[in-house]
């Protein structure tokens, strides 16, 4: 399983089944800059170690390079050229005005002292000094990146619009932190209300207990969902009468280090099971908020929920995808559901430009209504073409670049 192979294997399927222009197709299957290099660090003990790292622009028609640096081991060049052309995608499908790019450094950064990890997130820095910038590229946090190592490069770059992200002392937007997994929610909120179905008494199962599922279950709680299951890298918890408070269970995984403990802390009575157990618990909304590739053609038979929320990037196999729309799921598509993360980090981009501040209500208003636009032009193009809502993102970010591509 290569995401570089599943991304461009989607782009190609949509491109065909949707009659896109195939030179604008090639384009997006190439990338403008592939930025590689060798980092040493010299550690706190004196010795030297090496880490790859990588920038990859993959497009800037819609506005500068947008998107996330990676701090995990498993990070590698296909592993970024997936995810920067889903930013394209997705900055398109979001209608912000960015392009897509992706970043990361091969290491664990669990490995690392605090000095260590910033003298090697500033020497990355002075590395892509020439490439970034708020009108070049703007990098984010993502998987292990915080906004503290936001902060770093933005004072080795000596301008705080290169980044978004930061912390609110740092110049970062109120309403970041909620962004994604509430922007996730105003989609499916969206998408339920075209089905002409109340969320009031829906059941629901969130995979990933990180920044994402933890605000996506609070905003479904608050909707009237009933959060029945939620799983962290350790197990699945299942309560048949719903998680309520979802902000207090937050706060005891943090203290007590997993969902099952935390459970235990608060004397609430529920089920503990495997980890995987999430994905095949009977709900009408399953939200995949963790890894890319959680759901594959080996595990696709076992899901029993009538709507997939990607919260995650990539959290299916195109395989997967085929057998649970056959299925009649309906799935809405990361470019889409995940989008609100980046739609924020605009608002963060513009505020720092522009030397203001938004309240949080502001933002999430903002977002909210931004969300519900996407959601409504995807739901259009795919009644009008009689595609799939992945499909009908794809068709509506490829309508816009192909607006913005620059005539030669
Ligand atoms: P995070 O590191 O805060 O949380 C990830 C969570 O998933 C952790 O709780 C981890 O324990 C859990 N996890 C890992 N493996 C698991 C497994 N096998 N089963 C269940 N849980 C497991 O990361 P995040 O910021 O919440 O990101 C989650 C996903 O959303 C990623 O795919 C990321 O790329 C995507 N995403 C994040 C944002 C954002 O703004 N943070 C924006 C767009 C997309």
């Amino acid at each position: 399983m290569n995401p570089w192979k599943n991304a461009q294997q989607m782009l190609k399927q949509v491109g065909e089944k949707a009659n896109i222009n195939s030179d604008l197709i090639n384009i997006l299957l190439t990338h403008d800059r592939k930025i590689e290099v060798d980092l040493p660090l010299t550690l706190d003990d004196g010795s030297t170690k090496t880490f790859k790292a990588y920038r990859l622009q993959h497009n800037n028609w819609r506005g500068p390079y947008k998107g996330g640096l990676r701090y995990h081991p498993q990070v590698s060049e296909d592993e970024v050229k997936a995810l920067s052309l889903w930013m394209t995608i997705k900055n398109a499908v979001i209608d912000v005005p960015f392009g897509g790019g992706k970043g990361g450094i091969s290491v664990d950064p669990k490995t690392l002292s605090k000095p260590e990890l910033e003298r090697l997130t500033r020497s990355f820095t002075r590395e892509l000094v020439e490439f970034i910038g708020p009108d070049k590229d703007v990098p984010a946090p993502d998987v292990n990146t915080t906004g503290e190592i936001m902060g770093w490069i933005a004072d080795e770059f000596g301008d705080n619009a290169v980044v978004t992200g930061k912390t609110l002392e740092d110049g970062g937007s109120q309403g970041r932190t909620e962004a994604t997994g509430y922007g996730g929610v105003y989609a499916l909120l969206g998408v339920l209300e075209s089905m002409g179905i109340k969320p009031a008494g829906l059941t629901a199962a969130v995979q990933g207990f990180g920044n994402v599922g933890t605000y996506a279950a609070d905003l479904m709680v608050k909707s009237g969902i009933k959060v029945v299951a939620l799983s962290d890298s350790k197990n699945t918890i299942y309560s048949i009468d719903g998680f309520t408070d979802i902000m207090a269970l937050v706060e005891a995984k943090a203290k007590t280090g997993s969902l099952a403990k935390a459970v235990k802390e608060l004397n609430i009575k529920c089920e503990v099971k495997d980890v995987n157990y999430v994905l095949g618990t009977k709900v009408d909304i399953l939200a995949p908020a963790a890894l890319e590739m959680a759901i594959t053609k080996e595990n696709s038979n076992s899901i029993n929920a009538k709507i997939i929320l990607e919260l995650a990037n990539g959290p299916m196999t195109p395989e997967a995808d085929k057998i649970l729309t056959d299925r009649g799921i309906t799935i809405i598509p990361d470019v889409l559901a995940n989008s609100g993360g980046v739609a924020v980090s605009y608002y963060e981009w513009y505020q720092n430009r522009h030397k203001e501040t938004w309240t949080k209500e502001q933002a999430l208003k903002k977002l909210e209504g931004q969300m519900k636009a996407s959601v409504s032009d995807v739901l259009a193009i795919s009644k009008k073409l009689k595609l799939t809502l992945r499909e009908a993102a794809y068709v509506l970010a490829l309508n816009r670049l192909a607006e913005a591509q620059p005539k030669k």
